[in-house]
């Protein structure tokens, strides 16, 4: 029996302070929720929204999440990967990219992994490496490292590192060079199976991905908008296939009409240019707030 007096908002564990916390808010802001920023707390109420949302370090978010500690997190999926704990990815969330790799000095003659064969590898990613290693048959050692892997080389402790890297500044820095890519990774959100399994949950849950999602859809469309003359519209409808259920709007001049449509941000320069070719002009392009698709 469910009672409704006691039962607790929906909660979403998100990280309380590094490389995601700045995009984890903003993208709830802009998906409505209005909320406290200020993390002395553990935990905010949203205003507006039956959520609490709890400021955690990272690496606890898996299992506080497996555990329904909390309902929903939003994590990289390399630490979900990592821990290996049973949570449900309900939708990766355009931020927080990097990837796992295996580097070495830039003087080392290693040019594969397969030339690591009985070495020592410094990590904070144990789970991912050795599996990565043993499905490529690979006997290595395994040292592990909390931060600051990749000075592990310099000092003697490691010949390799399995390591983050976005950009590849900071392998750069320290005289690592990557050698190959373990996985690739970005912010997600996550449930706990359970919560999402039950009806009012679900439905709670849906609601909120529905608002994540009109601002995801949002990032990465541009509105066009366009004047194409009648004769050409078939072409234009044609030649861009990237448009999403454009409007066609008549004009004044009955020979030309106005087309609307929300064009998908990596296809854009392509569509613009087959949109122009096919006689569309007066192009106008601007940004989408939401998109609920
Ligand atoms: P916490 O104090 O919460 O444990 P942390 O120092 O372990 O924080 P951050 O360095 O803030 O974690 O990284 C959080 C996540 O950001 C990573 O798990 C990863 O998903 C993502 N990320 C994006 N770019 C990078 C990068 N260059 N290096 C490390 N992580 C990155
Ligand atoms: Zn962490």
């Amino acid at each position: 029996m469910t009672d409704n007096r006691t039962r607790h908002n929906l909660r979403l564990a998100i990280q309380k302070e590094g490389r995601l916390t700045q995009q984890t808010m903003s993208l709830l802001h802009t998906a409505g929720l209005e909320f406290e920023s200020y993390r002395a707390q553990l935990f905010v109420t949203c205003r507006n929204f039956d959520l609490d949302v709890l400021y955690v370090r990272d690496d606890d978010i898996p299992e506080y999440v497996a555990e329904g500690v909390v309902d929903l997190g939003i994590v990289g999926q390399n630490l979900v990967t990592e821990y290996g704990f049973d949570v449900r990815d309900l939708h990766p969330l355009g931020f927080g990219y990097c990837k796992l790799v295996v580097a070495v000095v830039d003087e080392s003659d290693v040019l594969a992994s397969h030339q690591l064969e009985g070495g020592k590898v410094a990590t904070s990613y144990p789970n991912s490496a050795r599996r990565y290693f043993d499905s490529l048959g690979i006997n290595v050692t395994l040292i592990p490292v909390r931060g600051s892997v990749e000075l592990a080389p310099a000092i003697g402790v490691a010949t390799a590192v399995v390591e983050l890297t976005a950009t590849g500044g900071t392998l750069r820095i320290n005289d690592l060079r990557v050698v190959d890519t373990i996985l690739s990774s970005e912010a997600t959100l996550v449930a706990n199976p359970l919560s999402y399994g039950e009806p009012i949950r679900r439905r709670e849950i849906d609601r909120l991905l529905v608002r994540l999602r009109a601002v995801l859809n949002a990032k990465t469309h541009k509105y066009v908008m366009m004047n194409v003359p009648r004769e050409a519209l078939e072409r234009v409808q044609q030649v861009a296939p990237g448009m999403k259920s454009p409007t066609v709007v008549p004009l004044a001049d009955p020979d030309w009409v106005a087309v609307h449509a929300a064009v998908r941000e990596e296809l854009f320069w392509d569509v613009i240019e087959a949109l122009r070719s096919a006689g569309a002009t007066e192009i106008l392009v601007s940004p989408i707030e939401k998109l609920i698709m």
